[in-house]
């Protein structure tokens, strides 16, 4: 008698990847959650795409809670299954995928001090030539990753998010989920030229974060904009920004609409809906993406546990659209040696 799904049909996934996909057959409630169903591999050198989990929150200003994230997105992810309805991707066909575990947090008091954790783990996977798909955390764990990853040029960014996040500072500290890119910039791993952020809107004290992404030369499309352009318009601009140079995306679940994403840390009314963000997200197909995460998913403000639904699905969009991207780039690879 079979359980589930019959394992043949992840034959050939098992056979072109060399992993164990049988927990893609198994009962969905059974094992121990990973993101996606996918192996737990800590190391790097096999894989193409690492699924990574950052539990840290001390970024966060006022409702806190995202560390709590990844567990809930992993436990979440389970409800995700291979092919893509309307792309017709397989990524787990596409490249070697895996939960590559949480980054450890040693000195989880001490925010520099995590950031520098963040940024030693990524580096790794950097080495390894794999490109990272995290699940946070709060919005600060993006720059100490791009620290990492954005190492030999500065990158472009597909940001989605009801803010800039381009703050200078918060309470006094530089380091918080509402100044990463304007660090990100200042350091030299954002060009904010190919930057586009998306969604933008919600009332601020002071208007400097929205003054700087324009005076540093970002496209900043708020969300009045966004309800114009319509999701194609949003896509043929940001394709037009991004260019064909490397590209990150970073998914802030408040991006969203409240009435879809509830649990998090700094909700805004007048947001995308879920498909409007899911047609966003296919539209990146083509581009030369590196990475990305989702940020801002806190499961204790999230009492349905949609949210971390919501976190999970997008998670599985990008990851559709960065094996299309990771894949090409392998064969074009092997075609030159
Ligand atoms: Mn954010
Ligand atoms: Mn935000």
């Amino acid at each position: 008698m079979l359980l589930g799904n019959p394992p043949v049909e992840y034959g050939t996934t098992f056979m072109a990847n060399e992993l164990d996909y049988t927990s893609m057959s198994a009962p969905r409630y059974s094992g121990i959650p990973t993101f996606m169903r996918t192996p737990l591999i800590r190391d790097p050198s096999k894989l193409d795409i690492a699924l990574v989990g950052v539990p840290f929150d001390a970024g966060s200003e006022n409702r806190p809670g995202q560390r709590h994230g990844p567990r809930e997105i992993r436990n979440m992810s389970s409800m995700t299954r291979s092919v893509h309805h309307v792309t017709k991707i397989n990524p787990y066909e596409l490249c070697r995928i895996a939960d590559m575990g949480d980054v450890p947090f040693p000195q989880a008091f001490d925010l520099e001090r995590s950031h520098a954790d963040i940024t030693r783990f990524y580096d790794t996977i950097r080495e390894a030539r794999v490109a990272p798909l995290s699940a946070g955390g709060d919005h600060s764990i993006s720059l100490p990753i791009l620290r990492a990853i954005a190492v030999e040029e500065p990158v472009g960014m597909v940001h989605i998010d009801a803010h800039t996040d381009t703050c200078d500072e918060e309470l006094g500290s530089r380091f918080t989920h509402g100044t990463p890119f304007r660090r990100a910039v200042e350091e030299g791993l954002l060009d904010p030229k190919r930057v586009v952020q998306i969604g933008i809107r919600g009332a601020q004290n002071s208007e400097e974060g929205w003054a700087f992404s324009l005076d540093s030369g970002m496209r900043v499309i708020y969300m009045e904009e966004f309800s114009q352009l319509g999701v194609e318009g949003v896509i043929a601009e940001l394709r037009c920004r991004t260019g064909n140079g490397p590209t990150y995306v970073s998914f802030d679940v408040d991006s969203l609409d409240p009435a879809f994403a509830p649990g998090t840390g700094t909700p805004e009314i007048g947001g995308m809906t879920t498909i409007e963000a899911q047609r966003l997200l296919r539209g990146l197909r083509g581009l030369h993406l590196i990475g990305g995460d989702v940020v801002e998913v806190s499961p204790p403000f999230d009492l349905s546990g949609n949210t971390a639904l919501v976190g999970a699905t997008m998670m599985y969009e990008i990851l559709c659209v960065l094996a299309e991207a990771v894949a090409q780039r392998k064969q074009i690879a092997t075609r030159e040696t």
